[in-house]
């Protein structure tokens, strides 16, 4: 019974293309950071919350 990825996000990244799984502290450092890819400023909007009932 373990759950690894409790609050799952997935970023894509709209100036790249970089698509990772980030939780919820990695959202923030990207959107106050920027993409770690390419630098480029990222928004809300660049993250997919991934529901865990999702998983088989
Ligand atoms: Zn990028």
């Amino acid at each position: 019974m373990s759950d690894v990825v409790a609050d799952g996000y997935r970023f894509d990244c709209p100036a790249c293309g970089e698509s990772l799984e980030v939780n919820d502290s990695m959202r923030r450092a990207l959107v106050e950071q920027g993409c770690v890819v390419c630098g480029a400023s990222v928004t809300a909007a660049a993250f997919t919350e991934l529901s865990a009932t999702d998983r088989p």
